[in-house]
């Protein structure tokens, strides 16, 4: 490492797993190859690709042509997430590799391990990482105070791990290619977490949808009075249900929307729209996410809302109100309209469009 923190002779090494059908890389660590292999050669670094599965062939194939050297832990330990097995696994990976830069998606399985294995190599962690920059140096940008400060961190200590935010990179999608695999030996305790199995809500009460194209929001006016003098929410969630099922997209809310709560059988409060939680809510106190469209209804557009929607490339909105802060340069297009019509009409048309296949 020089004075300028510039590093001659930087090893990197891309962490990944594979997906719950035990032999493909997840999208994630798809993109962490893509950061790898565009780091690796802006910096005339050699890269290792190390993979976590229960049967690792199919996974390295996928990123053979690559041309990285592939090590891999490999077994039942490895088929589900467990911290016992996945921090070991990734410490054997790390410590064969020798890599001074580890890269890892930020996926559930990684954030749950990687500072613990940061820890036992001596190393230093950066989480939320958007983008590697830097000409000869590694610049890593991530975003600070609700995604309205970005900073460049750089550092000296080696190893250093960068867990990578989904949907920042593009997904590694070379032709498969046959690949020589080194297995590298891992030394197991004896576990007392055995996996079961997993519990997951149905697909169709599964609202967010991380990789879905389009972000649609419902705000607090699908459950305010309409023209007509009457609330109508039954119709809302309809409407909202069927679109998020004609398309596909991930549901996302206002705070307002999500705070309300009605009073239930048992005299206990529950949300308004049931299939909505604050794991929906967009905004300063709720989640920033990455979609390439976003479409808001019924919704202000304030500002601690707007915040939210800064990685939403393509923005629309449905609103009654001309002076509503969409129409104020926080959306590319505004329908000033109903919303109750407009998804009715939409989602004739969505309905058609599947149809014919
Ligand atoms: C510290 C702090 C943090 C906050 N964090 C967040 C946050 O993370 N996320 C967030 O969302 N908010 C947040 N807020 C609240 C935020 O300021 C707004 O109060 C909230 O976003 C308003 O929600 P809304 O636009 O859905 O509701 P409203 O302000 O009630 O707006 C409803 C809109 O629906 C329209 N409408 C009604 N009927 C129809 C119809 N039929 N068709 C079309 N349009 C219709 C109305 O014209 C109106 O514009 C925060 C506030 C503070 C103070």
């Amino acid at each position: 490492m020089d004075c300028r923190g510039v590093s001659a002779l930087e090893t990197i090494l891309v962490l990944t797993h594979v997906d719950d059908s035990g032999n493909a890389l997840t999208k994630t660590s798809l993109e962490s190859v893509t950061a790898g292999v565009e780091l690796a050669h802006r910096l005339s670094a050699p890269l290792t690709i190390g993979i976590l599965a229960a049967d690792v062939n199919a996974a390295a194939c996928a990123v053979g042509a690559t041309g990285a050297r592939v090590i891999a832990v490999s077994g039942d330990a490895f088929a589900q997430a467990r911290y016992a097995t996945d921090a070991a696994g990734c410490e054997a990976l790390c410590r064969a590799a020798q890599a001074s830069i580890v890269l890892l998606p930020g996926s559930s399985r990684f954030t749950r391990v990687a500072a613990g294995v940061a820890h036992r190599l001596g190393g230093v962690i950066d989480t939320h990482i958007t983008g590697l920059a830097g000409d000869g140096t590694i610049g890593a940008t991530r975003w600070f105070y609700r995604q309205r400060v970005e900073a460049v961190i750089s550092r000296d200590t080696r190893p250093w791990f960068l867990l990578l935010d989904p949907g920042t990179h593009a997904a590694f999608a070379g032709e498969p290619a046959p690949v020589q695999v080194e297995q590298v030996a891992v030394a197991l305790t004896a576990s007392r977490t055995t996996v079961e199995g997993y519990r997951s809500p149905m697909r169709d009460a599964q609202t967010i949808r991380p990789d879905a194209r389009l972000l649609f929001v419902a705000g607090a006016g699908w459950t305010k009075k309409q023209p007509d003098g009457q609330v109508h929410v039954a119709e809302a969630g309809e409407l909202i249900l069927a679109f998020l099922r004609l398309s596909g997209a991930s549901l996302g809310s206002s705070k307002s929307l999500a705070d309300q709560k009605a009073e239930g059988k048992a005299g206990e409060e529950q949300p308004v729209l049931p299939f909505l939680t604050h794991m929906n809510q967009i905004g300063q106190t709720g989640s920033t996410p990455r979609h390439p469209k976003g479409l808001s209804t019924c919704c202000h557009g304030e500002e601690p809302h707007a915040v939210g929607w800064r990685f939403i490339a393509e923005r629309r909105a449905i609103s009654l109100d001309p002076n509503c802060g969409w129409t104020r340069g926080k959306a590319d297009v505004v329908y000033v309209a109903d919303a109750f019509q407009v998804m009715a009409r939409v989602n004739a048309l969505v309905e058609a469009r599947n149809s014919r296949g």
